[in-house]
Order: structure tokens, then sequence, then C-alpha cells
């Protein structure tokens, strides 16, 4: 089964002066100077620096909201509040640990690159070939090209800067339990200081100390709320069997349909047949019931899938089963070349 494999829709290619870079300044050009390939390469560097911006943002923000919880609140509340402080710290530790940990292979793991060597006869593809216009790569369904990391990657879901990473089939998992466990550990912070905010935020003058632990409150709820619903959507994504790419490519056709159908004005109400083919515009191909669709991001082991310590999926990322057509068992199909850095 094949659905277009486009290169990555313009939202995920806007602002992206690095590929620009790529072709304008490329060195192999005989009628670059060596004044152009230095700044080129001085470009390139703070490119790559800025890329680096986001993700120290998230370990200062980390380290901040920590010394601030644990020691300007958790072991001073020890002698106060000892239960709620005992359960509250074991809690936002073990939550941290593992957002931390999701985190890092969310960053250091390959999405998932198209080897050189992949052709789509290693695939129950239908198409012959679906060559990438800007690598040359030989596309399997589901892949897509990436401007910011120069490379077509497997299951693209989409280019997240805050991992300075492709979100592909490879680090799919890590990256749902990062945003898991990111949400568990800023509701832990939430829930155990609303006491502590009651008592002490009405007193006269606050401390140094208790005006950190305040912000340290107010980002736990307001970070909280905000990724908790985006990753309620993630995870609605992830049931559905739809990458983020998908989705809003489904969503643009559904708009332009629903264009069509009512005109301009849009004054008129969609009939019942409109409105079920309008439905139909979300339907994913490799929907194929909410279980296998879990499994093939979490695995099908049901303890590990809370646990990023390991990551089973249950296809290759290139072979998709669709609710036309199953895939073959992994153990019965032809190792395919991904290649991983
Ligand atoms: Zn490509
Ligand atoms: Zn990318």
């Amino acid at each position: 089964m094949a659905v277009s494999n486009h290169d990555s829709p313009s939202v995920l290619e806007s602002n992206d002066t690095t590929t620009e870079i790529d072709t304008e300044d490329s060195p192999e050009s005989p009628l670059i100077s060596n004044t152009e390939m230095v700044a080129s390469t001085r470009n390139r560097s703070l490119a790559y620096l800025g890329s680096l911006v986001p993700i120290i943002f998230v370990v200062f923000l980390f380290t901040w909201t920590y010394v601030s919880y644990v020691f300007f609140w958790g072991i001073p509340s020890l002698q106060s509040h000892p239960s709620n402080a005992i359960v509250s710290l074991f809690l936002y530790h073990i939550f941290l640990a593992l957002t931390i940990y999701s985190y890092a292979k969310a960053i250091l793991t390959d999405p998932g690159t198209v080897s050189p060597n992949f052709t789509t006869q290693q695939t129950n593809s239908t198409e012959d070939s679906n060559i990438c216009r800007k690598c040359g790569a030989n596309k399997p369904e589901r892949a897509h090209h990436c401007s910011f990391c120069k490379k077509c990657v497997v299951k693209m879901d989409h280019h997240c800067p805050w991992i300075n990473n492709c979100v592909g089939h490879r680090n799919h998992k890590y990256f749902m339990l990062f945003l898991t466990y990111l949400v568990l550990t800023c509701f832990t912070g939430f829930f155990s200081l609303i006491q502590w905010i009651g008592e002490t935020v009405f007193q006269k003058a606050l401390s140094f100390q208790q005006i950190q632990v305040v912000i340290t409150f107010l980002i736990a709820a307001i970070f909280g709320m905000v990724m908790l619903l985006f990753t309620i959507a993630q995870y609605r994504h992830v049931c559905r069997n739809v990458t983020t790419i998908e989705h809003m490519e489904k969503r643009r056709l559904w708009r332009r349909r629903r264009k069509q159908l009512l005109g301009l004005k849009g004054t008129r109400e969609l009939t019942q047949s409109e409105k079920s083919e309008l439905k139909g515009k979300f339907e994913s191909p490799y929907d194929i019931g909410t279980r296998q669709n879990f499994e093939q991001i979490f695995g099908d082991k049901k303890w590990k899938w809370f646990l990023p310590f390991w990551n089973e999926s249950t296809v290759d990322g290139v072979n998709w089963p669709t609710v036309f057509e199953e895939a073959l068992p992994l153990t019965q199909q032809e190792p395919v070349d991904i290649l991983v850095l």
C-alpha cells in the first residue's frame, strides 16, 4: 500500500537557512572563493549552535526547578510536612530520572535513516521507485526528507527542535515516554506544592528562596497543562497510527474538500453523506486497530511499554501492514537495510 511520500510539508521546511547554505554555498562549487567558504563554515557552526539552544534551555529549566523544588521546598518540608515531602520527593525523583533518560535517548537515537543501498524491492510497497528529490535516497513508505537533518527519515513523525532531532521510527517510543514522564513530573510538583502555596504565599514578605518555589509551582502548572494537551494529541495519533505529518496532510485535504463542498461563503449545513465523506479524509490505511498500532511503537510486551530501556517495535519501519494488506511477520521478512548512525 502506498501513500503519497512527498517531502515534508512546508511548515517543516520554513526558516530552513541551513539548507540554503548547503545548496548555495557548497564548497564543491568552482566559483566559490576562500572568503565565502570561511563564511559558509562559520554560518554552519552558528546554525549548529543555534539548534542546541532549545536543549540548553530545557537543561537549564530542569536544573533550576530541581534546585528550587528539592532544596528550597522538599528538604525544609521534611520537618513540617514529612509524609507529603517524602512521597513527593520520591515520586519526583523517579519521574524526573525517567524524563531525563527518555529525553537523552530521544536526542541521541537515530530516528531511522534510509540506507543508500535500500530499494523498494525490499518491501511490500507497490511503488517501483520513490526517489527523494533532495538527497537521492530511495524512500520507503511513510519516509520523508527532513530539511533540518538533511536526510530521509523512516516513518518521520515531525522534526522537533526541543530534541534537535527528528521523531521517527527508531526514537518515537523515547519521545512519547519523554512527554509522558515530563507531564507526571510537572503534576507531582504541582500537587505537592498546593498546600505549601496556600500556607505561604499570603504571608507579608516572601524570602528569595520562597519566590523561587512559587515560580516553580507556576511553571509546573502552566507547563504541565500545555504538555498534557500535547501528549494526549500525540497518543491519539499513536492509537490511530497516523504521524503528525500525515495528520497535517489529511487536515489540509479535509479543509480543501470542505471548501469545495460549501463554497467560499459556507452558508449551508453539510449533508450526512458529505459529513461521512469528510470524516473519511482522516482515516489512515495504517490504522489496523488500537492495540496493534500502539505495539508498533511500544512493542508487544506490556511490562516494557513504559520503560525507556527497551525499544522493541513490532515492525521494521519499512514494511507497513495496512487495512488492505498484512505485512509478513518480522521473523519472515528479509532484513531491511536502515542505516543507523
Ligand atoms: Zn531525502
Ligand atoms: Zn529532522
